[in-house]
């Protein structure tokens, strides 16, 4: 049996994905051969996570000290243009969209939760758009080319109608097809990225 401190550990780094009980061991056991001061970094780097909260917009992790409104740099940028916004399922998807540097609009992360989850955040972006007053032109839904995007995508694109009675000139678009299917955005090139981007339709 090994020691109460060691084993609640291994328990909690089984708990991430894709970690099993005997890998989960081998980082417990990695740790406790480095040096004291290293294991506080690495703690308080957990440990400062609680401070790691939601951009009000557009879901998009964003770090900050207070609860109330906070938005993320790229919701922030007045650069930015307000009449697009694209859809994602995830944070790391739009870091790669924007090192295409071919989109200058605004991001919703949708999230990766269950089908009812992600149905929620789309009403609350219908709600958010609607109270924002600004125009719409143009909603991208960049959601991977799974079964599960597919999905998304349906689900989106009928709750978005809605919106085209406020906004008749809005477009609902999705990334072109250069992106095969069962590619997920997470693991695709910048050039097959930026012609996903540019080939939308
Ligand atoms: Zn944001």
């Amino acid at each position: 049996m090994l020691p109460r401190s060691i084993q609640n550990l291994i328990d909690e780094f089984a708990k991430l994905p894709s970690v099993g009980p005997r890998q989960a061991a081998r980082f417990v056991f990695y740790l406790l051969n480095q040096p004291k001061e290293d294991m506080e970094k690495f703690a308080k780097k957990i440990f400062i996570l609680k401070k790691v909260k939601t951009c009000s917009f557009c879901n998009r992790v964003v770090e900050s000290d207070h609860d109330r409104l906070i938005l993320c740099p790229i919701c922030k940028n007045k650069d930015r243009d307000w009449a697009k916004i694209c859809i994602v399922e995830k944070d790391t998807d739009i870091e790669n969209l924007e090192k295409t540097k071919r989109y200058d609009g605004l991001y919703y992360v949708i999230g990766t939760e269950d089908e009812n989850r992600q149905l929620v955040r789309l009403k609350e972006l219908i709600s958010r758009i609607k109270k924002s007053k600004k125009d719409l032109n143009e909603i991208i839904i960049a959601t991977d080319a799974t079964t599960e995007g597919e999905t998304i995508t349906l689900y989106a694109a009928r709750c978005l109608d809605e919106l085209k009675k406020i906004y008749p000139q809005l477009k609902i678009t999705r990334l072109g097809r250069g992106l095969s299917t069962g590619s997920e955005l997470e693991y695709m090139d910048e050039d097959t990225l930026t012609n996903a981007l540019l080939g939308r339709k």
